[in-house]
């Protein structure tokens, strides 16, 4: 058997998982590899929070990719001779230039893109030996352990109504997304969470008329979820829930999705009350064209026109991973719940063989699984067993 521990997806999960096995497991690094089609290690994650605008992470400082917790603080004290607030208010939220030379810096002591190997992978077999892994490049890879960190990423969520085809209309999340306006355009965000107030925020910037469509009210929360589940104080019920289905009712509830923070609210309530963004409660139910431009129409009866339509409305729900994820439960029978995410143990083991991460691991480290913290869970979870 070739490798020790082999692992798919190369973004903020699978960095931190890397970092934890040969920096806290003693995994030697000849052992390991990560698999991941991008040029680099956390590509998506770059593209996405550069798409959007992003200037200062939600999350508190103590959510990053190195092993002790206060390492990004510590690095943030060398980095502040250089730069203004690389972090702020009371949760220290790290910005995001400090967030990602922090990143660069895991990379660089774990020498892991060396460990990088520039593929997908695309189906997989897994028993009591190992498990073994096409790859898209034709390789086979055998490892005695994968853990599967593929993310929601590479599925964004596309409405009924919008086009996925059509050169004016695109989601900010897309593969090989390039669809940003280059000359001055009126834009219509579609979303009402973060991310398309952030990207509403960022055209204004660039000097674009900007339409905001939001199906519901803004709702503002400092974090995705609350707090609480981060540690016993809600964890000790959802981990005493052995149904799974009511397990998933709690992560989906508990979830703030379409939420945004208190500044971001700020930021887009003073562009509203200046008329600089347009600000737009409604479901969307039809594009059409109009013109040389689009016309968006709401279940309101109001009629919106627009050079070009961004989608900024999340990842679908669906179990990511494709057919990998799905010839890995064809070889072994691995268990699910009804959702289609995996049922694994304490140790985010789905087989002795294969270990989740972010979204997969849903269903046992309930709402933060999918985020910088839950990559943190996972790695002591991982390294625990
Ligand atoms: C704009 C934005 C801002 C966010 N801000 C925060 C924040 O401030 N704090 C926070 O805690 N969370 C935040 N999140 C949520 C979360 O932390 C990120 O989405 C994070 O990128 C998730 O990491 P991941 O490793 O699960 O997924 P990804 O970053 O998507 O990485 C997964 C990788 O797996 C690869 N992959 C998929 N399938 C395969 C395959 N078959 N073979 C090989 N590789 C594969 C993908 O190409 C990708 O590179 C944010 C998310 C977004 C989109």
């Amino acid at each position: 058997m070739g490798l020790d521990w082999l692992i798919i997806g190369g973004g903020i999960h699978g960095v931190h998982i890397a970092a934890r096995l040969l920096g806290e497991s003693g995994v030697t690094s000849e052992r390991l590899r990560i698999v991941d089609p991008g040029e680099r290690l956390l590509e998506r994650w770059r593209v996405c929070t550069e798409t959007v605008g992003m200037i200062r992470l939600r999350s508190p400082s103590v959510h990053h990719l190195d092993l002790s917790s206060g390492s990004l603080n510590q690095f943030a004290t060398k980095w502040r001779r250089r730069k203004r607030a690389p972090v702020a208010g009371s949760y220290a939220r790290p910005s995001l230039e400090l967030f990602n030379a922090h990143c660069d810096a895991v990379v660089e002591t774990f020498s892991l893109s060396d460990r990088h190997i520039r593929a997908r992978a695309t189906s997989g077999a897994v028993d009591h030996a190992g498990v073994e892994v096409e790859l898209s490049s034709g390789h086979r890879i055998a490892a005695r352990n994968i853990v599967l960190a593929i993310g929601a990423g590479e599925q964004p969520y596309w409405p009924n109504w919008a086009p996925q085809s059509h050169s004016r209309v695109h989601h900010v999340f897309e593969q090989g997304f390039d669809g940003w306006p280059s000359s001055r355009e009126t834009v219509a965000v579609v979303g009402g969470g973060i991310s398309a107030v952030q990207v509403a925020l960022r055209l204004l910037r660039e000097g674009h008329q900007v339409r905001l469509v939001s199906r519901h009210a803004l709702r503002e929360h400092r974090f995705d979820s609350e707090s609480g589940w981060l540690g016993p104080k809600y964890m000790r019920g959802f981990r005493r829930e052995r149904d799974f289905d009511r397990r998933r009712t709690l992560v989906n509830e508990a979830r703030y999705t379409g939420s945004v923070p208190p500044g971001v609210r700020l930021a887009l309530c003073r562009a509203v009350d200046r008329n600089q963004i347009g600000w737009h409660e409604g479901e969307v139910e039809a594009l059409e064209a109009h013109g040389d431009g689009l016309a968006l129409r709401l279940a309101t009866a109001e009629e919106l026109l627009a050079d070009r339509v961004l989608l900024a409305t999340g990842f679908s729900a669906v179990r990511p991973g494709g057919q990998l994820v799905d010839t890995l439960i064809d070889s072994a029978a691995l268990p699910c719940a009804r959702c289609g995410y995996p049922i694994v143990d304490s140790a985010l083991r789905w087989h002795p063989r294969v270990r989740v991460s972010g979204p997969l691991a849903d269903l046992e480290l309930g709402p933060v699984a999918r985020n910088i913290a839950g990559a943190r869970r996972a790695g002591d979870r991982l390294v625990a067993a």
